[in-house]
C-alpha cells in the first residue's frame, strides 16, 4: 500500500513540478502541493528502503526552458527546509541550539515570488540567472535589466554575487490579469506565476510592461567582504544601493521569532506584494557555516510557512440535506483532515452539476478548501488515484427526510423537495426564525429544535411562543434540565421586543436576506405598512428589485403567513422598526464600505449591522465606486482590487478605533 502511494505521489508531485517551475501554470494550489510534499516525506521516512534520488524530495526547482543560455551556478541555489506550526519551528531551533548552543536569528518576509541570483563585476550588473534546478539557470539579464530597482552600476567597484526574489505587486498583478481577461487571453494564477511568466520570456518588451520589483536577501560569500553576520550583510546590500526589505527582525531566541510571525500574519494582508510564509536564518555567518548543508537545502535556515487552506483527504460518503426552502444540498463526508487550523469532517458539494462537472465519486481522493470562515467545500478530485471500482456518482431521486420526489426546475442548478409538510423544511425554518441574526434565541438551534419536534412540542415558528406553556415537557427532555429551560424561555421572551427587520429576515421570505429584511424594515417602520405594500411601492425602494418584490406579495398574499403573523402579534412580538439609524452624521453615514478578510474583535455580520445602523451602505464587491474597504486578516482578491484602485483601505485595528469613538 505505501509503496504504491509513494510512486503516486512520486508521480503526482513530477507533475506538478513540471507546470509550476516549467510552464509558469500551476494546476494545483501551493497548499495542497505542499500537503503530497509532506505526505511523501513521510512515507519515504518510513520506508527507507523506498529511496531514490531521482524522488521529488531529492530536488530543487525545475529544468531549463529551450531558448535561454544555461547559466551554471558558482555556489548552488538551494532550497528551504519547511516549517508548518510552531512545533515544527521549536524543533528546528533544538537541532541548532543542540551544535551552536543559544543563536540570534533573522525572521524576514518570505515574498513569493522567484528566486534570481545577480552577478556583479567591477561594480556593474554583469549577469542576472534564475534558479532553474539549483544547480543550473537561465540567464535573463535582458529582463532583469527591465526593472528599475535593481541597480545596473554601483558607486562601488565590487565582483560579487547577489540574490533576492522578483515579485509582482498585487496591483500590478490585479491590473495585469484584468487586462488579460478584456483580451480574451488566459489570466495567471497568481503573482508568483505572472513574475516568472514574466522573467522567462526572450523578449525583454514584456517583462518591461509588467511592473516587476525585486527585494534583495543574500549577498553571497558576504564573509569575503569584511562581513560577519547576515544582518550586517542587509544593511551593506542596502548601502549599495539594492532594495532590502523592512520588515526584517534580529530576534533574540524563537519566542522572538515567533511573535514576529504572529505580527506579520496580521500584517499580511496589507501588504503590496504576497508573501507565502516568513524564513527565518542564523545570524552569524560562521556559525552557518558550522552548520553547512543538506543536498537540498541550508541547515541554519527554515520557512515558515502560513496555514494551509487546501488538503488532500478522503471522501467516504456523498448524503443530502434539506434546507428550509426545500433546496437539497449534496455534502460530503470525509476523513478527518486538518485545514486552516481545523479538523474538518464535511465539505459542501453544491448541487448536481457541481458533483458531475468535477466528476466528484464516493472514496476518491479529494482537494479541501476552506477559506475565512466558508464552509468548507471540494475543490477538485484526483481520478488518478481511483480504483477500478469507481463509479460516477448518480443524484438521490427521492428526499431523505419525507421520501417525495425531488425536483429539479429547468434552467436552475438546485434539487428541492416541494413537500411543505416535509419534517425537515420546517425544523429548518424554525431554526433559521431563532437565529443569531434572525430572532436570536439562544438555544434554539437546529438539534434543539429536531428533538422539540420529534416530541411534539412544537410544530412550527408560531408555537415558539407557547412553549411556556409546556414547561413540564420540556423539563422532562433529555439533556434539559431546569436551568437550560429557563435560559430558553427568557430567550424566547427577550427576542419579543426585536426590532422589525429581525423578524422579517426570521420569516424566511424567499430572496429576502439580512439586507433586504433590514431595507424593508426601515422603509416601511411597521410589519402592517409592510404587508400592505404594493409590488410597485415595494419595487421603488431602492436596493429592492423585482423578484424581491414579487416574493414579498406573495408572501404576505398567502392565509397561513397572515395567520402566523396574527399568532405572533397576539403572543405580543414586535412588529415595528426600533432601531434607529444613528442621528449624528457619523463617517460612515452615507459611504459604501466592503468587508473583507476575517475580523478578530467582532464578526463580519456584527461589522455590517453596525456600519448599518451608521448609515453605511455595505456591499460586498470592490469597485470605483467603493469608498472604504475593511481588511481583515487574510483578505485575499478584494483587497488587491481596493489597492489597484486606489481604494482607502483600513485595517481591523483602526476599524476598532472608529467603532470605539463613536460608541463612546
Ligand atoms: P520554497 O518556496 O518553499 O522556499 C525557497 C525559496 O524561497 C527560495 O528559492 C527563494 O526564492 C524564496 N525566498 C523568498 N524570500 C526569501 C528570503 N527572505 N530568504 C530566502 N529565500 C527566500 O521552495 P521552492 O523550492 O522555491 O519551491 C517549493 C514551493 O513552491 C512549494 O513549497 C510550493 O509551495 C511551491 N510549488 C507549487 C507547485 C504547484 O503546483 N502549485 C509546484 C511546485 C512548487
Amino acid at each position: 500500500m505505501s509503496t504504491q502511494r509513494i510512486n503516486e505521489l512520486r508521480k503526482l508531485i513530477n507533475e506538478y513540478n513540471h507546470h509550476y517551475h516549467v510552464l509558469d501554470r500551476p494546476i494545483v494550489s501551493d497548499a495542497h502541493y505542499d500537503s503530497c510534499m509532506r505526505e511523501l516525506l513521510k512515507l519515504e521516512s518510513e520506508h527507507p528502503e523506498m529511496f531514490d534520488p531521482y524522488s521529488p524530495t531529492q530536488r530543487v526547482g525545475g529544468k531549463v526552458l529551450d531558448g535561454f543560455k544555461k547559466v551554471t551556478h558558482d555556489v548552488a541555489m538551494l532550497s528551504l527546509g519547511n516549517a508548518y506550526s510552531l512545533a515544527d519551528l521549536l524543533a528546528f531551533d533544538t537541532r541548532i541550539r543542540k551544535d551552536l548552543g543559544p543563536v540570534e536569528y533573522v525572521a524576514e518576509l518570505k515574498i513569493d515570488g522567484l528566486a534570481m541570483s545577480l552577478r556583479y563585476q567591477n561594480g556593474r550588473l554583469a549577469l542576472a540567472a534564475t534558479r532553474g534546478d539549483g544547480e543550473e539557470g537561465e540567464d535573463v539579464t535582458h529582463n532583469i535589466v527591465t526593472i528599475k530597482s535593481i541597480p545596473l552600476q554601483l558607486n562601488e567597484e565590487l565582483t560579487f554575487e547577489v540574490r533576492g526574489e522578483v515579485y509582482m505587486p498585487k496591483a500590478a498583478f490585479v491590473r495585469l490579469n484584468e487586462n488579460r481577461i478584456n483580451n480574451q487571453q488566459e489570466p495567471f494564477a497568481n503573482p508568483r506565476n505572472a513574475a516568472a511568466g514574466s522573467i522567462r520570456q526572450l523578449d525583454s518588451q514584456i517583462a518591461a510592461s509588467r511592473q516587476l520589483d525585486a527585494y534583495l536577501y543574500y549577498f553571497v560569500n558576504a564573509q569575503n567582504f569584511k562581513v560577519s553576520s547576515h544582518s550586517q550583510a542587509l544593511d551593506r546590500l542596502s548601502s549599495l544601493g539594492f532594495k532590502v526589505n523592512p520588515l526584517t527582525k534580529i530576534c533574540a531566541n524563537i519566542q522572538e521569532v515567533w511573535s514576529f510571525i504572529e505580527e506579520m500574519t496580521a500584517k499580511r494582508a496589507e501588504l503590496p506584494y504576497d508573501i507565502d510564509g516568513i524564513v527565518i536564518k542564523v545570524n552569524s555567518l560562521s556559525l552557518q557555516n558550522r552548520m553547512g548543508f543538506t543536498a537540498k537545502t541550508p541547515r541554519w535556515a527554515i520557512a515558515y510557512k502560513f496555514p494551509a487552506d487546501e488538503v488532500m483527504t478522503r471522501l467516504e460518503e456523498i448524503f443530502l440535506t434539506v434546507g428550509r426552502t426545500g433546496k437539497i444540498t449534496p455534502n460530503a463526508r470525509l476523513t478527518p483532515v486538518t485545514v486552516a487550523q481545523t479538523t474538518v469532517g464535511f465539505a459542501q458539494l453544491h448541487n448536481e452539476d457541481y458533483i458531475r462537472n468535477k466528476d466528484i465519486r464516493v472514496n476518491d481522493t479529494v482537494i479541501i478548501r476552506k477559506a475565512g470562515d466558508i464552509i468548507p467545500e471540494v475543490v477538485a478530485s484526483l481520478p488518478q488515484l481511483r480504483d477500478e471500482s469507481s463509479k460516477p456518482y448518480t443524484f438521490e431521486k427521492h428526499c431523505p427526510v419525507c421520501h417525495q420526489s425531488l425536483v429539479r426546475f429547468e434552467d436552475e442548478a438546485d434539487t428541492y423537495c416541494i413537500n411543505n409538510e416535509c419534517p425537515a423544511r420546517i425544523i429548518e425554518a424554525i431554526a433559521h426564525f431563532a437565529s443569531r441574526d434572525a430572532m436570536n434565541i439562544d438555544g434554539l438551534g437546529v438539534k434543539r429544535v429536531e428533538q422539540l419536534y420529534n416530541n411534539g412540542l412544537i410544530r412550527s415558528v408560531e408555537d415558539i411562543y407557547f412553549l411556556d406553556q409546556k414547561r413540564d415537557a420540556l423539563t422532562s427532555l433529555e439533556k434539559m434540565g431546569e436551568k437550560s429551560v429557563d435560559k430558553l424561555l427568557t430567550a424566547i421572551e427577550a427576542s419579543k421586543t426585536n426590532s422589525l427587520d429581525k423578524l422579517l429576515y426570521g420569516l424566511g421570505i424567499r430572496h429576502i436576506g439580512e439586507k433586504a429584511a433590514s431595507t424593508l424594515a426601515s422603509k416601511f417602520t411597521s410589519m402592517q405598512s409592510l404587508m400592505e405594500a404594493t409590488q410597485e411601492q415595494l419595487c421603488a425602494v431602492k436596493e429592492i428589485g423585482t423578484v424581491m418584490a414579487q416574493s414579498v406579495v406573495l408572501f404576505f398574499s398567502q392565509q397561513p403567513n397572515h395567520h402566523l403573523i396574527d399568532v405572533l402579534r397576539s403572543a405580543g412580538v414586535n412588529m415595528e422598526m426600533t432601531k434607529k439609524k444613528s442621528e449624528s452624521t457619523s463617517f460612515f453615514s452615507g459611504k459604501t464600505v466592503v468587508l473583507t478578510g476575517t475580523l478578530l474583535q467582532m464578526t463580519r455580520s456584527e461589522a455590517s449591522d453596525w456600519l448599518s445602523t451608521q448609515g453605511a451602505n455595505v456591499t460586498s464587491s470592490v469597485s470605483k465606486n467603493t469608498d472604504l474597504v475593511i481588511a481583515g486578516s487574510e483578505a485575499g482578491s478584494k483587497l488587491s482590487k481596493a489597492q489597484s484602485l486606489g481604494v482607502l483601505v483600513w485595517d481591523e485595528e483602526r476599524f476598532m478605533k472608529e467603532v470605539t469613538s463613536i460608541e463612546n
